[in-house]
C-alpha cells in the first residue's frame, strides 16, 4: 500500500485540452446550432466553471480551501492486489487506487467540494442536480454543506424507491432529496401525467434539475460527471497515482475503469494519457469498459445529442443511445446515462483509448472474487473495471506475460448490498439492450 503525505497531495488539476492532438468539438446552442458562448452558460454554471470548461491552460491551481477540505480524505491509497493476483495464479501485478476512503464513499467528492465552492465564491445561495444511483447526490449535499449552500437533488425513481438510505445521507447532510420524476417541475408533472408509474432516468432527472435551476436566480445547475470540468476535477487521482506508482517502481502496462459519464474513469487515464500522447508510451493501454445493458461507446453513435431527455441542454458531441434512451430496470449495476463525456468520446475516436462493454453476470462475480480476496465490498459501476482488470490478468497467465495492471477503483458499495443479495440469490440476469431500441433512440437525435 502506498500513502502519500499530505504535503505532496497535487495542488493543480491537469487539462488535457491543452495537450489533444486534435481540439475537442464545439458545444453548440441547440436553438441555433452555433457554438455556446459563456453568456448561453452563465444562468445555469459558475463562471468560473465555464472558464474552466473551455481552458487551454494545461495546469489549473486548485485554490487552497478546496485543498484544505480535499486534504480530509485525500491523497487516497494505491493498493497491490497480492490476494486477487494469488487467487487467479497470474504473473500480471495488479494495483488499484481507491477512491472509496472519500466521506461520500466515491471519487464524486473530487467535483463536489470544487463546484460547491466556485458557486459560494459567485453568490449562489441553492444549486440543484440529478442523481441516478444516489452517489453524485450525497457527495454534491456533502460539498454544499461545508460551504453553507442549500442542495436540491432529483433522484431517479427506481433508486430513489430501491436505495432509500442514499437518500438519508443526503438529508443528513442536509439536502431536499425527491424522487423523479417529481411533481416539482414542469417536465416532471407532463411525464407523470403520460406515465404515472414512470421509473425515471437520469437524462430526465436533469432535465427537472435544469428546469430548476433555469427558473430561480438564486440557483444554478450542477452536473456530476460528462463535463470538462468535472472531468478536469478528478485529475487529482491519476495526478496522486502517477507518484505513488513511481514509489512502487511501477508503470502500467494497461489502466482500466468503469464508465457512466466518463469521470472516473477520465480522472485516472487523463494524466496518464501525455505520456501516451507525448509518444513516450505509446503502448499503454487504456480501457473504458461499460454495461452491455447500456452500451454507448461499444454501440452507440457518436454524435450531437441532448444530455437530457427534454431537449434543454447544449448539445454535445459524444458517443450516445439517443438522449430519450431509458434503461432497462432489471439492470442492477448503475452506469445508466445514455451519453458520454465529450473528451472520453474524442479520446476514443483518436483511437487514444479502447471501449469494452460486460456481462452483468460477470460483474458481479468478479466483485465477489475481489471481496474475497481484497477485502473491499464495490461499487457494482467500480466492479465492471475489476471484471476486465481480471480478464487481462487471466490473459497474462495464458500468456506468461507479468503486465502491469492499474485499476480505477471509483467506491465502495456499501449502499448497494441490495445488488448483491440478488446476484447471491442467483436472481442477476445478463441483458444486451436491444439492437431494434437502440436504433429506435438513434433516430431521435437532433438535427444539424
Ligand atoms: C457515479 C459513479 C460512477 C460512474 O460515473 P463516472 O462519471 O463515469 O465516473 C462509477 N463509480 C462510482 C462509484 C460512482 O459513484
Amino acid at each position: 500500500m502506498w500513502f502519500l503525505d499530505q504535503k505532496d497531495m497535487p495542488e493543480k488539476w491537469y487539462n488535457i485540452q491543452a495537450d489533444l492532438p486534435e481540439p475537442l468539438p464545439p458545444v453548440l446552442h441547440p436553438g441555433t446550432g452555433k457554438p455556446v458562448g459563456p453568456e448561453d452558460l452563465a444562468p445555469l454554471f459558475a463562471m468560473e466553471l465555464i472558464k474552466q470548461e473551455v481552458s487551454q491552460e494545461r495546469w489549473i491551481e486548485i485554490p487552497e480551501e478546496i485543498q484544505d477540505i480535499y486534504r480530509t480524505w485525500r491523497p487516497t491509497a494505491l493498493y497491490r492486489a497480492y490476494n486477487l493476483e494469488k487467487a487467479l495464479d497470474t504473473p500480471a501485478k495488479i494495483y488499484y487506487k481507491y477512491e472509496g476512503s472519500s466521506q461520500a464513499g466515491s471519487h464524486k467528492l473530487n467535483t463536489a467540494v470544487a463546484q460547491a465552492y466556485y458557486n459560494k465564491k459567485e453568490g449562489i445561495k441553492r444549486i440543484a442536480t440529478e442523481t441516478g444511483a444516489g452517489q453524485w447526490g450525497s457527495a454534491l449535499a456533502m460539498g454544499c454543506s461545508f460551504f453553507d449552500i442549500e442542495c436540491k437533488v432529483y433522484m431517479v425513481r427506481v433508486s430513489h424507491d430501491q436505495k432509500p438510505y442514499r437518500r438519508i445521507m443526503m438529508e443528513t447532510w442536509g439536502a431536499n432529496c425527491v424522487a423523479s420524476p417529481s411533481n416539482d417541475t414542469k417536465t416532471g408533472r407532463e411525464m407523470l401525467k403520460k406515465w404515472p408509474d414512470c421509473p425515471g432516468s437520469l437524462g430526465l432527472a436533469i432535465s427537472e434539475a435544469v428546469e430548476d435551476a433555469a427558473s430561480r436566480d438564486d440557483t444554478h445547475y450542477s452536473l456530476g460527471s460528462v463535463l470538462n470540468h468535472v472531468l478536469l476535477h478528478q485529475t487529482i487521482i491519476g495526478e496522486e497515482t502517477i507518484k505513488q506508482m513511481e514509489m512502487a517502481g511501477a508503470y502500467p502496462d494497461i489502466i482500466v475503469g468503469c464508465v457512466g459519464g466518463g469521470s472516473n474513469f477520465a480522472g485516472q487515464a487523463l494524466p496518464w494519457m501525455r505520456d501516451k500522447i507525448s509518444g513516450k508510451s505509446t503502448g499503454m493501454r487504456i480501457i473504458s469498459v461499460e454495461p452491455e445493458s447500456c452500451p454507448k461507446m461499444t454501440r452507440g453513435k457518436y454524435a450531437y445529442d441532448f444530455g437530457d431527455v427534454a431537449g434543454m441542454t447544449p448539445l454535445l458531441k459524444m458517443h450516445t443511445l439517443g438522449h430519450t434512451f431509458i434503461p432497462p430496470s432489471i439492470h442492477a449495476g448503475g452506469l445508466r446515462y445514455h451519453g458520454m463525456a465529450p473528451i472520453v468520446s474524442h479520446l476514443n475516436k483518436l483511437g487514444l483509448i479502447e471501449a469494452q462493454a460486460v456481462h452483468q453476470s460477470g460483474v458481479f462475480e468478479a466483485a465477489i472474487m475481489f471481496a474475497r480476496t481484497e477485502g473491499i465490498i464495490s461499487a457494482p459501476e467500480t466492479s465492471h473495471a475489476i471484471r476486465v482488470g481480471i480478464d487481462e490478468a487471466i490473459k497474462c497467465k495464458e500468456s506468461g506475460e507479468a503486465k502491469t495492471i492499474l485499476i480505477a477503483h471509483s467506491g465502495h458499495g456499501h449502499f448497494d448490498l441490495g445488488s448483491y443479495a440478488k446476484y447471491l440469490g442467483g436472481e442477476i440476469m445478463d441483458f444486451s439492450y436491444p439492437e431494434e431500441e437502440v436504433n429506435r433512440a438513434l433516430q431521435e437525435l437532433p438535427e444539424i
